[in-house]
């Protein structure tokens, strides 16, 4: 299976961030060719934006079916009253097509890779496999019964699950401790002690609001990153997301282990936590920082077009300088830091690097005229200028149409599950 992509306008993202004019070659999985391309392939698409697509570091897929139900409440009522009642209701079914439809509102909306935390694990990573999305799968780790099991059956569940998927090229298996508060000493670092054992990240919430600093404070004696470095849980492959309420001392911290921190910046504000992730401090320190968009309940979109923007105007604003953040910084932070991370070969357009590539229509009256692309992709571009995406080399999105799934039948199956969990 080759594809060409021709007479393109290629960000390549490479370490001296090119923008060029050209052609892709892509062969199987892989970027053989940026330049000149005179051989044909499969499938030619012509005349487009070429750039790596854009990784969603923290995400909770299946909550796409939770989308609106409960907006303009404090957190503690929205999870109360809201949330908590219908995830107890959740069916393998429901995950299934919640995934399904963040899949397609992802992939339309250019992303090629989400690392997802949620329960029913296995199934949310076979979703992915089936219609090829590039999944950092993480086993939710927490001290209660969840909708699929029993909570002592979580770390030995967990264990199988990394075994099942160790070895596959789209899923890769995460342990997944859900956060200090809601993890006990023991169980951080028995989840950490996996992490290590099978060599692979963890992902875990971290200081997201005030309220959870001092109540881990008051439990523990420490703040909550001093807790999981306590217990083993902080480490060159822990994956930490927000971080609002992070202090000076805690950035160097983080930098210092090597640990990335998920910037989550509509989630934060829908849900109003008040903290600012510190990124231009995170920034000096060369900490590496990614964008995450949360999960639909609380965003409401899996939009990191949107989520870019975000990213670069909270900053501005709260410091009152306007080139406190910049374009590339963030442009960078959903591509090229979340691949340097990960060590995955991904997030540019390179040679050799695995083909996970997007294709946006520059015809379009928000894009024109052409002064500065990158100032395009984050304060002007949407979803709805993205046309085809490519994942590990296979067309999943092709001139706007979802390849590998159903759509109608998504939708369908979408309300029936709307209805199932909330009577409505
Ligand atoms: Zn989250």
């Amino acid at each position: 299976m080759s594809i060409l992509l021709k007479d393109a306008t290629i960000v390549r993202q490479n370490s001296t961030r090119d923008i060029v004019h050209g052609d892709v070659y892509i062969e199987d999985d892989i970027i053989t060719e940026v330049g000149t391309v005179h051989h044909e392939a499969d499938i030619v698409i012509k005349d487009r934006l070429v750039m790596p697509g854009l990784m969603n570091m923290h995400t909770h897929l299946p909550m796409t079916l939770l989308r609106g139900y409960g907006d303009d409440l404090p957190l503690e009522e929205w999870l109360r009253t809201r949330i908590w009642p219908v995830e107890k209701k959740l069916k393998e079914r429901h995950i299934r097509i919640g995934t399904t439809l963040a899949f397609m509102e992802m992939v339309a909306g250019g992303t090629t890779c989400a690392a997802d935390m949620y329960f029913f694990e296995d199934v949310i990573a076979g979703v992915c496999r089936d219609v090829g999305m590039r999944c950092l799968a993480g086993f939710s780790i927490i001290d209660f019964d969840t909708p699929e099991m029993k909570r002592e059956e979580l770390i030995p569940a967990c264990e199988k699950f990394i075994r099942k998927w160790q070895n596959d090229d789209l899923v890769i298996p995460v342990v997944a401790p859900h956060s200090t508060y809601s993890c006990s000493p023991e169980t951080l670092e028995r989840a950490a002690g996996m992490a290590k054992r099978y060599n692979t990240y963890i992902h875990t919430h971290c200081s997201e609001t005030r309220h959870e600093v001092y109540d881990v404070l008051n439990r523990y004696g420490e703040r909550p990153l001093a807790q999981l470095k306590k217990h083993g849980a902080l480490t060159e492959k822990t994956m930490l997301a927000h971080c609002g309420w992070i202090t000076k001392e805690e950035v160097r911290d983080i930098a210092g282990v090597g640990a990335c921190v998920i910037h989550n910046p509509v989630s934060n504000m829908k849900l109003a936590t008040g903290g600012y992730t510190p990124l231009p401090e995170l920034f000096d320190a060369h900490a590496s920082v990614t964008l995450g968009t949360d999960g639909a309940a609380s965003n409401n979109t899996l939009d990191m077009f949107e989520t870019m923007k975000f990213a670069a105007l909270i900053h501005k604003h709260h410091r009152w300088d306007a080139s406190i953040v910049t374009a590339q910084q963030v442009l960078d932070m959903a591509t090229v830091n979340a691949a340097r991370f990960l060590g995955l070969p991904v997030g540019s357009i390179e040679e050799g690097k695995k083909a996970d590539v997007i294709c946006l229509d520059l015809h379009a009256p928000n894009l024109l005229p052409k002064h500065n692309i990158v100032s395009h992709l984050v304060y002007a571009a949407s979803g709805y200028n993205v046309t085809d995406v490519i994942i590990n080399g296979k067309m999943v999105y092709h001139n706007r149409t979802f390849v590998t799934v159903d759509e109608d039948q998504v939708y369908e199956e979408v309300e029936k599950a709307k209805e199932e969990l909330t009577g409505m």
